[in-house]
């Protein structure tokens, strides 16, 4: 019988970037910036949160250093996020500017998609290949309670443009809520067949600013396609890179169904993401309490095998899961819209 291959024990100093568990991190998402035209709820209060300085923020020439060194340790895709990374003034270009380092690279962004309506066609054209949106509810006045803005007509305005504008195959984002947004899951799938927009329902998680989060009112992946399947029976599709478990409708109809159970199913054993913050901090786990800071080292001359090292360092360092389900779980001190979730 063939014994498994031992791990090394010391940080690797080539190859894919690994952790001691045998997962490697192609997936990286990086964070524009960390503020947000939104006040979703669930993320955090009303009054918004203390922005970082724009000094703070990594610049456009920093990210895209960052981007470089990443696509060199085999990051094959990214995803643009905040925040909302659309405020972040002159995003096109800074989208030119990674493509330009990562040609190969599949470039997706995160939005909640208000100010798509003008921006999905320069960001197409500077090479974003899709894109994904937030909507929470596609009744107004719940939409409005959920994120705390009136936008539902231009958020969908603005799915309209991304499609225009070629950034498809367009994911749809949804938190669900116990008492809030549950009931209108099947709504969702409805409106997926029409659109042929992926729907992707995600368990709400311990990541919000006013550490709020309750269990109870996390809704459970396997009930929302129970819901789903008693009126647009489901077929999973076979596993891919993604954290989102995918269905796609049994008799044919366009779109498809996704969910992102990482309270009740977690999918720790095959994470492949890696994150970058906004003002260049790594974390390994969108829970991490542990971060390596870029910014820092990079402003004070580091070489690009020096922040190789450091990348390698803190994914080498990721631990095996999340601990929302373990009595000792900490919430980190970021909340989602700071990590860039
Ligand atoms: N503003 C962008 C957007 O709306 O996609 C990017 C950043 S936002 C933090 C990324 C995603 O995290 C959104 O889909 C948002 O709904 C989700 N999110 C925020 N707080 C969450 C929480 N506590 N639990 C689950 N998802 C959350």
């Amino acid at each position: 019988m063939d014994l498994p291959t031992p791990l090394p024990t010391i940080q690797p100093s080539a190859g894919p970037l690994v952790d001691t568990f045998g997962r490697a991190a192609d997936d990286l998402r990086i964070s524009v910036t960390d503020r947000c035209n939104f006040r979703c709820t669930y993320c955090m209060p009303a009054e918004g949160l203390a922005w970082l300085p724009k000094t703070e923020i990594l610049t456009f020439e920093e990210l895209t250093r960052l981007l470089a060194i990443f696509v060199g340790l085999g990051v094959r895709s990214l995803k643009v996020t905040g925040g909302e990374p659309t405020v972040r003034a002159d995003l096109p270009t800074l989208v030119r500017m990674f493509r330009e380092v990562g040609p190969e690279l599949d470039i997706s962004m995160t939005t909640n998609g208000v100010l798509l309506d003008r921006l999905a066609e320069p960001l197409a054209e500077a090479g974003m290949d899709r894109v994904t949106v937030s909507c929470d509810s596609l009744m107004r006045h719940r939409f409005e309670e959920m994120t705390r803005r009136d936008a539902l007509d231009r958020v969908l305005a603005g799915i309209v443009a991304a499609k225009q504008a070629g950034l498809v195959p367009i994911k749809i984002n949804c938190v669900v809520i116990g008492g809030q947004n549950e009931g209108e899951v099947v709504e969702f799938a409805r409106w997926s067949r029409e659109t042929g927009y992926a729907v992707r329902f995600i368990e709400y998680m311990p990541l919000d600013a006013q550490h709020e989060w309750e269990r109870a009112k996390v809704v459970p992946s396997a009930s929302v396609l129970e819901a789903i399947e008693a009126v647009y029976p489901l077929i999973q599709e076979g596993p891919d890179h993604e954290p989102a478990t995918s269905f796609r409708f049994a008799d044919g109809a366009p779109g498809g169904i996704g969910v992102i159970a990482s309270v009740t199913e977690p999918f720790c054993d095959s994470c492949n993401r890696v994150r970058v913050t906004a003002e260049g901090q790594v974390r390994a786990c969108l829970f991490a309490l542990d971060e390596t800071d870029l910014r820092g080292p990079m402003r004070a001359g580091a070489s690009d095998d020096d922040l190789v090292d450091l990348i390698r360092g803190n994914v080498w360092r990721k631990w095996s899961g999340h601990r929302i389900n373990h009595p000792d779980f900490v919430q980190p001190e970021r909340s989602m819209s700071a990590i860039g979730g």
